[in-house]
């Protein structure tokens, strides 16, 4: 895996680069960023690049010599590579995952009963779950290993097999890597590295990939080179959406504006994209005007199996809904009309005979409230019950059935 493979992140790209090339690179770094937003794509690619012959061979840096804390910054001679080749074998090997210098750690599941598992257990699952999610998240992972209801964990006992391979010689590269996806799954257990990592082997790199910084060891945090993964840009996952999944540029404009930097969420709404909601806001609607409690707590419960996601996409196509009812209200018309959007403009007019102004603006308000609290992990059933409740007082005023 290449930069150039990479969604996005161009600052943080170059700057890794600079950060080698000018010998600035602790010996363990920390990758901390928010789900969806490439780390351990960025960490696998940086790992890659560090490995890469050509990268290797026009570098300033003595090869042999220890890579890291050099007493004055290093300025290449010559322009360093901002990619790895992508044709060594070194490369070769990496991009296929299996350099013999760069080890990965993540969480696993038991796999036989009294035996703690370690990474290499699931080597092949991990190929593959690189291949096809590696924008996914620990859960992502966790339930392509089968682990159900089973906690994830790094063992003691992968610990130990972390400092056998990190002390032996490296094999090919100057130097061996090691990648820990997920440092936030180590427990206590974790403390059996701190050695390792305050005094590292020569010429070895831990680079920890985390989403949580709260959840990680304080021991080993104080320990680690900061390397800050940011949110992705909207333009970044637009781009990406039509490049890699040919998604139609309009739709690749409205799954990146509200996917909040999030690509692995932003690929779960494209798969949902084609989802009709209308049939959801109407009975929705249709049950608050009624006020029938039962059916209002059968809705909500409808709704909080959708998952994250879905819920995002409800609550935004409704709010486009009230949006185009606003634009009715105040210039007369829905806004460019097509084909696609007639049975919307509808409904939006519906809704615009209904309510005023001030109650479509007061639904507009909740609804992008709810999404806010939505993508912050607010619980869904307490949110879309509060939200019932709020719409209803929002709207009784003007009661009214809008279902055929
Ligand atoms: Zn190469």
């Amino acid at each position: 895996m290449q930069f150039r493979d990479i969604i996005g992140q161009k600052d943080l790209k170059h700057q890794l680069v600079q950060l080698y090339n000018q010998n600035r690179l602790g010996h363990a770094l920390l990758f901390l960023g928010k789900e969806g937003n490439g780390a351990l794509a960025l960490a696998i690619a940086f790992a890659q690049y560090l490995v890469c012959e050509k990268v290797q061979g026009i570098s300033s840096i003595p090869p042999a010599a220890l890579l890291f804390d050099a007493p004055e910054p290093v300025t290449a001679d010559v322009e360093p590579m901002f990619d790895s080749c992508g044709e060594c074998p070194a490369c070769q090997k990496a991009a296929k995952w299996i350099h013999p210098d760069i080890h990965f750690t993540y969480p696993t599941i038991t796999k036989k009963p009294n035996e703690k598992p370690i990474a290499a257990d699931y080597a092949t699952e991990w190929r593959n779950f690189l291949k096809t999610d590696i924008y996914g998240n620990s859960f992502d992972w966790l339930q392509t290993i089968g682990a159900e209801n089973q906690q994830g964990n790094i063992t003691s006992r992968e610990c130990h097999e972390i400092i056998r391979k990190m002390s032996l010689k490296s094999f090919e590269a100057p130097f061996k890597i090691l990648i820990m996806w997920m440092p936030e799954y180590l427990d206590r257990e974790g403390n059996i590295l701190l050695k390792l990592i305050e005094e590292p082997p020569a010429n070895s790199l831990f680079i920890l990939v985390s989403e949580q910084e709260s959840k990680l060891l304080p021991t080993i945090l104080s320990r680690l080179q900061l390397i800050k993964v940011p949110r992705l840009k909207p333009i970044d996952i637009e781009a990406s959406l039509e490049l890699k999944e040919g998604c139609p540029p309009t739709e690749a404009a409205s799954i990146a504006a509200i996917a909040d930097g999030n690509y692995r969420e932003a690929l779960h709404m494209l798969k949902h994209a084609d989802d009709d909601w209308e049939p959801w806001i109407k009975s929705w609607l249709n049950d608050i005007f009624r006020n029938t409690r039962e059916a209002q707590m059968k809705w909500v419960d409808e709704v909080q199996k959708l998952g994250r996601e879905r819920q995002k996409l409800l609550l935004k196509q409704f709010l486009q809904l009230i949006e185009m009812a606003i634009r009715v209200k105040i210039s007369g018309t829905a806004g460019p009309a097509n084909t696609e959007n007639e049975l919307k403009v509808e409904l939006a007019g519906k809704l615009e005979k209904k309510f005023d102004a001030g109650q479509l603006e007061a639904i507009a308000r909740e609804l992008s409230d709810a999404s806010y609290y939505i993508e912050r992990n607010a619980n869904a059933k307490m949110l879309f019950t509060a939200l019932t409740i709020k719409l209803y007082y929002i709207i009784t005023n003007k009661s009214v059935i809008l279902a055929n």
